[in-house]
C-alpha cells in the first residue's frame, strides 16, 4: 500500500514536471541529452527531441545500455537509430544486444560498418553515409565531418534539432580546422579529455609504444589539447561543455575538469557550464530548448515512466 502511494506521488511529480517544462518551452518538448556513459572504456550518449530518439555510440554492454535508459524512463525498443562514431569496442561493443537482436538501425560510413562486421559478425541494419554529408534522421539534421584519430574513418557530428545544436567530439588525435568549424556553433559539446600529459608519462604499466600512440595527432586529446580547442571555438552560444573519455589510470575527472575551466575562465567565457562525464553512471540529463512561442496549454507526459531504476535529477536549462 505504502509502495502504490509513493509510486503514485512519484508518477504525479513527474507528470507536473513534463508539464512545466512543455509550459516553459512554449508548448514544445525541449532537446533532452544524457550521457549514458563514457570513458575509455565505453561509450554511449542519449539524444531525444519530438519524436527521435538515438543514441550515440554504443561501447558498453546491452544490458548496461538497457539499464540507464531505463534509469531516464527509455528503452532500447523505442531507438529510432544508433550513430556510430568509429569501429574501436569501446564504441560499439553493445551493437550485437541493440542492433543485431532488436533491429535498430545503425547509421555510420562505409569503412566503419565494414570494420564493425569484421569485429563483430552481426547481421544489422544498416544505413549508409558518406563523411561529409548531412543525413536527415526524423527531427534531426546530423552533419557528419572527419576527425583525426586511428581507426577506419572516424567522425564527429553536429546534431541540430529545433533550435538547439549539439557537438560530439570523442576520440580526437587534434583538432583540425574543420573540426572546429564544424562544432563552432554549438549550444553544448561533449569532447574528449582523454588524458593528463603528467599521469600518462608517469604511467608504468603502458609500454613506450602505446603511449606515443595515444599522444600521437592520431591518438587522443589530453586535458591541455581539450583546453586550449575549447578557448578557440567557444563562442556566445556554447551553454554546456561536456568533459568525457577519461581515461581511467591516466586522468581524473577534478583534473580534467579544473584544467578546462581555468582556460575557460582565463578567456573570459564564464558563460560556459563544465560537467565531467562518468564511465559508471550517466550524468544528469540535460533539457535544452530556446523559447520562441507564447506559453500554452499544459501537455501531459508522453510516456509512462519505469517502475524502477536510479532516477539522475533532471536539470532544467533553457536560453533566451
Ligand atoms: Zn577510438
Ligand atoms: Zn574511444
Amino acid at each position: 500500500m505504502l509502495r502504490s502511494t509513493a509510486c503514485a506521488d512519484f508518477y504525479y511529480f513527474l507528470k507536473r514536471f513534463a508539464a512545466l517544462a512543455s509550459s516553459f518551452y512554449g508548448g514544445s518538448v525541449p532537446v533532452q541529452f544524457t550521457i549514458l556513459g563514457s570513458g575509455s572504456s565505453g561509450n554511449c550518449a542519449y539524444l531525444e527531441c519530438d519524436d527521435t530518439r538515438l543514441l550515440i555510440d554504443a561501447g558498453l554492454s546491452g544490458r548496461q545500455i538497457r539499464q540507464r535508459l531505463l534509469a531516464i524512463g527509455r528503452t532500447p525498443e523505442k531507438l529510432d537509430g544508433i550513430l556510430i562514431t568509429h569501429e574501436h569496442s569501446d564504441h560499439i561493443q553493445g551493437l550485437t544486444a541493440l542492433a543485431a537482436k532488436l533491429n535498430i538501425p545503425v547509421y555510420c560510413n562505409r569503412l566503419t560498418r565494414d570494420a564493425i562486421h569484421a569485429q563483430l559478425g552481426i547481421e544489422a541494419q544498416y544505413r549508409l553515409f558518406e563523411t561529409g554529408a548531412t543525413i536527415e534522421l526524423g527531427s534531426m539534421e546530423i552533419n557528419t565531418f572527419a576527425v583525426p584519430h586511428d581507426a577506419y574513418d572516424p567522425i564527429g557530428f553536429l546534431i541540430q534539432s529545433d533550435g538547439a545544436k549539439i557537438g560530439i567530439l570523442t576520440d580526437l588525435g587534434h583538432a583540425t580546422k574543420l573540426v572546429t568549424e564544424r562544432v563552432r556553433a554549438a549550444n553544448i559539446l561533449m569532447l574528449e579529455t582523454n588524458h593528463d600529459l603528467k599521469m600518462l608519462q608517469e604511467d608504468t604499466r603502458r609500454p613506450w609504444s602505446v603511449k606515443q600512440r595515444i599522444v600521437s595527432r592520431h591518438g587522443h586529446l589530453s586535458n591541455d589539447a581539450a583546453a586550449r580547442f575549447v578557448c578557440e571555438m567557444a563562442s556566445a552560444d556554447l551553454e554546456h561543455l561536456y568533459l568525457g573519455h577519461l581515461s581511467s589510470d591516466c586522468n581524473r575527472p577534478e583534473l580534467a575538469q579544473e584544467t578546462v575551466t581555468r582556460e575557460l575562465q582565463r578567456i573570459g567565457a564564464t558563460h560556459v557550464a563544465v560537467a565531467t562525464a562518468s564511465q559508471d553512471l550517466p550524468c544528469a540529463t540535460l533539457f535544452y530548448g530556446r523559447r520562441v512561442d507564447p506559453p500554452r496549454q499544459l501537455e501531459p507526459l508522453r510516456e509512462r515512466p519505469p517502475l524502477y531504476g536510479d532516477f539522475s535529477e533532471p536539470q532544467l536549462r533553457f536560453s533566451l
